[in-house]
């Protein structure tokens, strides 16, 4: 199979437009500040997966494979650039891309070493990041190292947050078998049948409802992972089954069911309408029958974010906040940050006279 770099330099420069920070020499990955970084560094608000032990200012929002995916969902925000699935391409090794990400973030967070609404304190943590969330762009298990790419997140003590389409079963199994298990593994389903899968997702595959239930089928297999499913609910395209989705949430028995309005936001708006955000109310409607077939327990309502987190039972929350816990112990055992060796940031810490910090 012929390799090649997949962005031409008027994509690259596209992606820098977008504040997104390439890494890598092969510039398949990237960062991007995610809009909760910002809020935790200006306003102290974190996003609603403080319930996963995540603080949003230490978090960075990430991809190994931009713009590969075997859909083009249309409530997807990310425009979408030719070639999107191609598994071929000049792959850099998760090393590469873990210390690029890492010197991306700090760059992206320098900024805020000069803004008044931001604590010293604060600063200094976001320039140790410790937490990866690989879910900004792209299909991530396209790229063909992923569980390395997580073994050498979970080496540096630090938390992983996997975002998936399913669509690539042999690639969650492999998780298991290479020992690479996240601490998040969110499985993205959006629809409960084959046709409207097809219909919703625009998909490259053949086949993708029954790959998607072959990864969820895997989940069990997962030990120390939170294992959950997902959805993106679009009024009119994917909110008229919730018993379906009680079905497969019975049959695979996640440990935590998460619903999210779709925003009206980015690319999508070419594909849909405002109106096709649902309204909180009718996210709690729809969560709420699920609840009743399936005794999953709702948890988590985040009016900002249009967000509805279940759980399975009380035994799993309680293992949650274990599991928190195995994490801040994890990140204490981090070597001392190195971050005030960077010239760029020791300039900004420079700027900031100490009485300034909050
Ligand atoms: S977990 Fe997701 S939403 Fe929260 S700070 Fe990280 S990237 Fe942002």
């Amino acid at each position: 199979m012929k390799e090649y770099i997949k962005f031409s330099q008027e994509d690259i420069k596209d992606y820098t437009k977008r504040n997104y920070k390439l890494v890598g020499k092969n510039k398949h990955s990237a960062v991007q500040l995610c809009r909760w970084t910002k809020s935790k560094l200006t306003k102290g608000r974190n996003c609603y997966k403080s319930i996963y032990g995540i603080k949003s200012h230490r978090c960075v929002q990430m991809s190994p494979s931009l713009d590969f995916c075997s859909f083009s969902c249309s409530f997807c925000w990310r425009p979408f650039g030719k070639d999107r699935f191609k598994s071929e391409n000049k792959w850099d090794q998760p090393e590469e891309i873990i210390d690029g990400m890492i010197e991306a973030q700090r760059s992206l967070v320098s900024g805020y070493g000069g803004n008044s609404r931001t604590t010293l304190e604060t600063f200094k943590d976001a320039n140790d990041p410790v937490h990866v969330a690989i879910s900004l762009d792209g299909e991530s298990t396209l790229y063909p190292q992923i569980a390395e790419l997580i073994r050498e997140i979970k080496l540096r003590k630090m938390t992983v947050f996997l975002v998936t389409n399913g669509t690539m079963p042999n690639k969650i199994k492999e998780l298991v078998e290479k020992d690479a298990e996240p601490d998040n593994l969110s499985i993205s389903v959006y629809a409960t049948n084959k046709e409207d899968y097809k219909k919703i997702t625009n998909s490259f595959i053949e086949n993708e409802f029954e790959k998607v239930n072959e990864s969820l089928n895997l989940m069990k297999e997962f030990r120390t992972a939170r294992t959950i499913m997902r959805t993106t609910l679009v009024k009119g395209l994917n909110d008229n089954d919730p018993e379906g989705f009680a079905k497969l949430i019975n049959i695979y028995k996640p440990k935590f069911f998460q619903i999210k309005g779709y925003s009206y936001l980015g690319a999508s708006k070419k594909r849909l309408k405002k109106t096709n955000m649902p309204y909180m109310e009718e996210i709690e409607k729809f969560a709420e029958i699920i609840s009743k077939s399936t005794g999953y327990i709702i948890k988590t309502r985040d009016d900002i974010s249009r967000v509805i987190v279940m759980v399975k039972d009380e035994e799993t929350w309680k293992w949650n906040s274990e599991k928190i816990k195995e994490q801040e112990e994890r990140i204490s055992q981090r070597p001392k940050s190195d971050f005030t060796t960077k010239k760029v940031l020791r300039k900004t810490l420079n700027i900031i006279p100490e009485q300034q910090s909050i």
